[in-house]
This record gives structure tokens, sequence and C-alpha cells, in this order.
């Protein structure tokens, strides 16, 4: 067989590096070795009650057929209302596609906005699918490199020097996956500043954790004078409502935006899952306060985490102020030996701590910054002490 047939652009795809992490803990845990995952992003919780009843209503009244491409009517109303009530922004249901999965929103869009040489400018770290759907769509990402020093922030001017003819987009995530970094509306208003002088510049605003927020008030870019119809809201049901596999995603976008997606998706998948989309409907609904039992416990393993990582030399993090993530700065550890093996960088250090400590992180190389490994603490409080241990003791 010929293996050589495949496509350049396949050939070109980098795997997922947050799911092949996942894939290599569960290939060890089967031959037997206890290997404690805090690679994967996703909540521990099981999907509320509530949105499992709105589902299985739906089998029961035979949502059985192809739904619209672009989501159910009533859907799209209900997002158009949790835009409004949870982030200030004026979407009509002719703004919104429902997608399978945030993953997917984000697909559609690159397909649907980039052209062969376009630049997207990617505040680093960033989410670890972003460089390569930008890749995939031909375009060419821009990183712009920030440190545990600015609480992985990027500055007005850090954008502006970014900027060229050829920018078309800029792709961020508030709380940020993978750095817990949440941008305040004064930090948003600097940003939108330099962006007015760039009218040609859309931003893509992905709010998948903005439920998962510590401290300060949310701000959505898109609510902000002036970047109403050049902001694409990306936002989905899988981290807040604890519903991952449910895979349901969607975004709020100019009507043109939205329509090419919807083109696009009737090409390709024919529109998300009907029975999915009917439990998103209960769980947009609902009050934010439904999910806040799983916000509090989220914060408290915040809480927890930022000690035990105190406890290990070396590391430099900043405190999360939103997701499930923690960011911790190990460059102090490249070029010392650990038991007889060199670490060199990023991804020597999280193997090391599989191998080691028995501990699945993600390389931060997978997110643009190689000082850092992404650490989530979406799992009980007894793993995460477990896990923490090990760590120390590995390191010593
Ligand atoms: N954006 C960010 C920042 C994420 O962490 C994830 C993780 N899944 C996604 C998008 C994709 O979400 P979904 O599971 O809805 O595809
Ligand atoms: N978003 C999660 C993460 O960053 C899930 C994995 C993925 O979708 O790649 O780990």
């Amino acid at each position: 067989m010929n293996t050589n047939s495949l496509s350049e652009r396949i050939n070109n795809l980098s795997v997922s590096q947050t799911l092949a992490m996942a894939a290599k803990a569960r290939e060890l845990k089967a031959q037997g070795i206890d290997i404690i995952s805090l690679s994967l992003g996703e909540p521990d919780f099981n999907t509320p009650d509530f949105i499992k009843e709105a589902a299985k209503k739906a089998i029961d009244e035979n949502y059985s057929a192809y739904p619209p491409v672009d989501g159910y009517d009533d859907l799209k109303k209900a997002i158009c209302n949790k835009f409004k009530r949870d982030n200030n922004l004026n979407y009509q249901p002719s703004n919104i596609v429902v997608s399978t999965g945030a993953k997917q929103s984000l697909y559609n869009i690159a397909q649907v906005m980039l052209n062969d040489g376009d630049e997207v400018i990617l505040p680093a770290p960033y989410w670890v699918s972003y460089a390569e759907i930008i890749r995939l769509s031909g375009g060419v990402p821009v990183e712009v490199p920030t440190s545990v020093d600015t609480d992985f922030k990027i500055t007005a001017e850090q954008l502006r020097a970014v900027i060229t003819p050829k920018t078309k987009m800029m792709w961020f995530s508030s709380p940020c996956n993978p750095s817990g970094s949440v941008y305040s509306k004064a930090e948003l208003e600097n940003l939108v500043a330099v962006l007015k002088d760039f009218p040609q510049i859309f931003v893509v605003s992905d709010e998948i954790y903005e439920h998962i927020n510590y401290t300060i008030d949310y701000c959505s870019i898109g609510s902000l004078a002036g970047m109403e119809d050049r902001t694409i809201t990306v936002n989905g049901v899988a981290k807040a409502f604890a519903m991952t596999g449910w895979r349901i995603g969607y975004i709020g976008a100019p009507e043109f935006i939205a329509k090419a997606c919807t083109k696009l998706q009737g090409q390709v998948t024919s529109g998300a899952n009907s029975i999915a989309q009917r439990a998103t409907i209960a769980a947009l609904e609902a009050s934010p306060e439904k999910i806040q039992y799983m916000v509090e416990a989220f914060k408290k393993r915040r809480d927890l985490v930022m000690q035990l990582i105190s406890e290990i030399p070396g590391w430099k993090v900043n405190v999360p102020e939103g997701a499930f993530y923690a960011f911790p700065d190990v460059s102090s550890y490249f070029g010392k030996e650990l038991k007889g093996k060199k670490i060199n960088n990023a991804t020597d250090f999280s193997m090391y701590l599989l191998e080691h400590a028995n501990v699945a992180t993600v390389t931060g190389d997978a997110f643009g910054n190689p000082n850092c490994i992404r650490l989530s603490y979406a799992t009980s409080d007894d793993l995460l002490v477990n896990a923490f241990t090990q760590i120390k003791e590995s390191l010593v």
C-alpha cells in the first residue's frame, strides 16, 4: 500500500498535542501504570440533570430529522438572549451559527475568512488548535510572545508592532487556555484603540471559558464601541456545562460571515446534532447560577493548585483568573539533569513528569510558549494532591 499518497495538507498538519497526551496517558493506564492525567482540559463533572432531561425529551419528541444547517431557530434565539444577558452583545438569529463544537466554529471561520498568506495575530500562549486551523486554511499565524511576568497578556504597543498590510484577523481566548488570564475591560479598550486604526482587521474572541471566571467582571470585546461589526464571538457549552462530548459550539458574527459559515457547514456536516442542540437550549436558558457549583469547585482547586505549586522548587506561575489550567514557567530546569536525563526544553520536562512522576501534562510548545507546561486542574482534590506530591518527589 502506498502510504505516501496522503495530501500535503494532512501531512503538514500537526496532531493535537492535548489529545495526543491524553491518548498516551490512557495507553499507559491500560498497561497498568497508574497515570494521573492533568493533560486534557475537560470538566470532571457530569452534565447537569436538567440538561440531560431536555435531551431525553427531545428523543421522545422525535427530533430525529436533519436540523436547519445553522441551528434550530429557537436555539439561535436562546443564543441571542444569552449574548444579551451575559455579554451585552446585540446579535440577531441571522448572526448565529451553531456547529459541532467551538472547534468547528473556529475551523469554519478560518475557512471562510482566510486567503493564502493572510496573517492572523495570535497572542501567545494561545489555544493549541488555533495555529494549525489557521495554517490548514492557508493563513499565517503571527505569534506575539508574552511571559509569566506580564500575566501572559499582550499590550497595545505589542499589538501595533505586529500589524502589517497582510493582517486579516486576531484570535484570542479570555479566559485564556492555557494561561487562565482574563483581559479586563480597560485592557481590551487599549487593544481596541489600536484596532480602530486598522478597520480591515477582524477579531475572533473565543469565550468558551467565560463562566469559569473567578475575579474580574467579564467583558466581551465585541460589546466595545466600534467592535460589533468586526468581532466574531465564539462560545460553546463544553466547558461551563460539562458537555464536552455533546459537541455544540456557536458563533455570533456579522451576517455575511454567518452566512458563509452556514454555506460551508451545508457541504460538510449538514449542521450539528439535533438532540444536543435541544439540550443546549435548556443549558443556555438556565440562569448561570445553576452552574455556579462547578465554578466554585474550580476556584477552590485553583487555590489548592497555587498552594501546591508554591511548594515545587523552580516553577514560576501567574495566578489564573479563569478557565481550569495552571501554566507554570519551568525553564529553570532547562539544561539540568534529572535522574540522568538532560532536560532541554518543556517537552522533555513534560515527558520526564510522565515517566518519573506518572503525571500527564502538556508541553507549552503546543501553545506557543516553550518555557511552560500546562496542567489542567479539572480533577478531584485528592488526585491533585497526589499529582503534586509525585511531581515534587520526582524533582528531588
Ligand atoms: N477554544 C478553547 C480555548 C478551548 O479550550 C476548547 C477546548 N475544547 C475549544 C475552543 C473547543 O471547544 P469544543 O469542545 O466546543 O470544540
Ligand atoms: N480544549 C481542551 C484542551 O485544551 C480539550 C482538548 C482539545 O479540544 O484539544 O485540553
